[in-house]
């Protein structure tokens, strides 16, 4: 009673309170001033998709429709083909980036690593259209970050 009579009187709670505010004040300030400055990123990490192509510039996709079937958002829209020459490739292939919940679904069931989810973050849309990839968007990404999806990739290989 008469020890809460003194914590009281010399306002004991109030200095406790400031002394944790002041220990703060100057330690070493963890925020980060996106985006200046920026968090580290994992090579799984799961941004904007791409479609990927094979060196000598033919698309992976084989169009066997099982990123379409695996997707919990029913993002994905395919149409497929079959060439001249007998291959079998997409005429549609588009996401729908609003539905899309970016689970990585899509990347680990893909059999030839074509549809992949990249670094990217930064990005918007100012009308609904503008967040709805189709397959010349998609390869235009990944032909943009192709070094790093590659490098990602084989990161990520070594821990499977
Ligand atoms: S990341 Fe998930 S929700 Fe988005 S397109 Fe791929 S499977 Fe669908
Ligand atoms: S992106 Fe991959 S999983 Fe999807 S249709 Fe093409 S080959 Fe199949």
């Amino acid at each position: 009673m008469i020890k809460n009579f003194f914590k009281t009187f010399l306002l004991y709670e109030l200095v406790k309170g400031m002394a944790l505010t002041g220990r703060y004040f100057f330690a070493r300030k963890i925020t980060v001033q996106f985006p200046e400055e920026k968090t580290p990123q994992s090579f799984r990490f799961r941004g904007l998709h791409a479609q990927r192509r094979y060196a000598n510039g033919e698309e992976r996709c084989i169009g066997c429709k099982l990123c379409e079937a695996v997707c919990p958002a029913l993002a994905i829209n395919i149409e497929i083909a079959e060439r001249e020459d007998g291959t079998r490739r997409t005429t549609r292939y588009d996401i729908d980036l609003l539905k899309c919940i970016f689970c990585g679904f899509c990347e680990e069931s893909c059999p030839v690593d074509a549809i992949v989810e990249t670094r990217v973050l930064e990005y918007h849309g100012e009308k609904r259209s503008d967040l709805y990839y189709t397959k010349t968007m998609l390869l235009a990404m990944g032909d943009k970050h192709e070094a790093q999806i590659a490098k990602d990739r084989a990161a990520d290989a070594k821990y499977r």
